[in-house]
């Protein structure tokens, strides 16, 4: 799109608001008792109810309700102790019921929000209007055959949270920044596993422009995407392409696009012309949901520890940097990884160099090798021993650094490592007095150079003394006598 640059909207504010299917971690369905495993046979995980036959009727799912309330207090939001089920009516061949069960006018969540986080270690609050259970619809497959269609019911009934934003997200980075904070809170509440290329958690991007000042544009939505990456690009698209159309003198028509990630464009999907309407009522098998407190409270006193909880308390406890504490909590696995291996450590200031490490070389690791933080090479206690054995001078930073990666390639525990390889370190004086006297009796020309001002000849000679040693000399003492030995002669 010519002359239009992106993250250049001139007087144009973007205006974002995100629709997100968080699915329910629940062993079965929201009315029914079929399973919910990912990756089943097709239609082997199918109630009569799901199938849409006739005369059966939905029974609630006690833990799904829960889950959803845990939710909801995980994102700071009123659970609301009545809320009913409506149906939603629309055709559709993977819909085999004729409508959705979902909540349209009293959800089971209200006003929420949660703080995302941005560079620089800002963070802004995103209010969130509400959540609401629904029903997943089944999936249809066309590309197997040449001239039907296929129709797996496993996904039918499914336990969905739809969580919808206020439109207060204005950049890409932004959207960007909400879906993975709030895929981060479900997975520490275990409510979602946020598994989005499986499509546990897919996004719905409402996308307009306006002047700051005066009424909101019209949006367009971009339906169902399913990474976060892609999110970005599909949003940047549209920023764009809708600019294009404003600024040739056209306008924004209200629709629902579809992102195409090999081309990375939005393509329209339905206008508003075909708008549905849904003809919502509230579902008459199903009785309004009425929340006691005990329950919710039940519930709040099995809150874990949430991830800005966490980071404050890892900055506290274990004088992290904003970055660091942030890199570690994003993730629980890693969160629990790092406190785990904490404990193992004795030495001062280990906390600090653990976080490191772990996020510096074993990320590095791990990404380079493919390989998940739950299935290190190595026992993670020995990167406690690791960071131990440095901070008791027995081996250097720098050293350290090729323990490691025989650590990774072996499993061997560091300080077997370092005996075999012999590279314990030297502070033995006498050893080091003896290379830095060599050093300076085979070097007289830079040795005079540096007694004449030249100081930089010092990085030189240092140089020459931990070569000489195989660079296992301790690199403190070293300068000290190195020193010492220049000064005196
Ligand atoms: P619908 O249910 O028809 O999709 P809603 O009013 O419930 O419409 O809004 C859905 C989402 O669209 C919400 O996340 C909301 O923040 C967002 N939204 C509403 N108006 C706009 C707008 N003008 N620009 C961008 N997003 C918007
Ligand atoms: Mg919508």
């Amino acid at each position: 799109m010519k002359n239009l640059v992106q993250g250049q909207t001139g007087l144009w504010e973007v205006v974002i608001g995100l629709e997100v299917h968080a699915q329910v971690v629940s062993n079965a369905k929201l009315f029914s008792g079929a399973a919910t495993a990912f990756g089943a046979d097709p239609n082997t995980q199918v109630a009569f109810l799901d199938a849409g036959m006739p005369g059966m009727l939905p029974v609630l799912n006690k833990f799904c309700v829960d889950q959803a309330i845990k939710t909801g207090l995980g994102i700071n939001a009123t659970v609301n102790k009545v809320s009913v089920f409506d149906r939603k009516n629309y055709f559709y061949p993977d819909l085999p019921l004729g409508y959705q069960i979902s909540q349209l006018y009293y959800p089971i969540v209200s006003n929420g929000y949660i703080d995302i986080d941005l560079e620089n270690n800002e963070t802004k609050r995103i209010n969130i209007t509400r959540l609401h259970l629904e029903q997943d619809a089944g999936k249809s497959t066309h590309d197997l055959h040449p001239n039907l269609s296929y129709i797996d019911f496993n996904r039918a009934g499914v336990a969905l949270m739809e969580i919808v934003s206020e439109p207060e997200i204005r950049s890409s980075q932004e959207a960007m920044a909400y879906v993975k904070k709030l895929r981060s809170i479900l997975r520490y509440l275990g409510t979602c596993d946020g598994n989005m290329e499986q499509g546990s958690l897919r996004v719905d991007a409402n996308v307009s422009l306006h002047k700051p000042d005066t009424p909101f544009g019209t949006r367009a939505e971009i339906k169902n995407v399913n990474s976060v990456r892609f999110l970005g690009q599909a949003i940047e698209y549209e920023i764009l392409r809708q600019l294009e159309v404003i600024e040739n003198g056209g306008a924004v028509v209200q629709e629902t696009r579809l992102f195409d990630p090999t081309k990375g464009v939005t393509r329209s999907m339905r206008g508003k012309e075909d708008a549905m309407d849904y003809r919502y009522f509230p579902d008459p098998d199903l009785r309004p949901l009425v929340l006691e407190d005990a329950r919710i409270d039940a519930i709040k006193a099995t809150m874990p520890e949430l991830p800005d909880t966490k980071r404050e308390r890892f900055k506290k406890e274990f004088l992290l940097t904003d970055y660091d504490a942030n890199v570690l909590v994003a993730e629980k696995e890693v969160a629990e990884l790092y406190e785990h291996i904490v404990g193992f450590a004795k030495g001062q200031g280990a906390a600090k160099l653990i976080a490191n490490w772990l996020i510096v070389e074993v990320f590095g690791a791990m990404n380079r090798d493919d390989r998940s933080i739950n299935d290190l090479p190595f026992a993670p206690e020995y990167l406690a021993s690791l960071v131990d054995l440095i901070i008791d001078g027995t081996i250097s930073g720098k050293i350290a650094k090729d323990v490691f990666v025989k650590m990774w390639e072996t499993g061997k525990e560091p300080a077997k490592l370092i005996e075999e390889l012999g590279l314990r370190q030297v502070s033995d004086t006498s050893v080091i007095e003896k290379a830095i006297e060599e050093v300076i009796a085979a070097n007289a020309a830079q040795v005079e150079q540096y007694r004449s001002g030249k100081e930089q000849v010092f990085g030189f000679l240092i140089g020459q003394v931990m070569k000489s040693l195989q660079g296992k000399a301790n690199p403190g003492v070293v300068n000290t006598i190195l020193k010492q030995k220049l000064s005196s002669s």
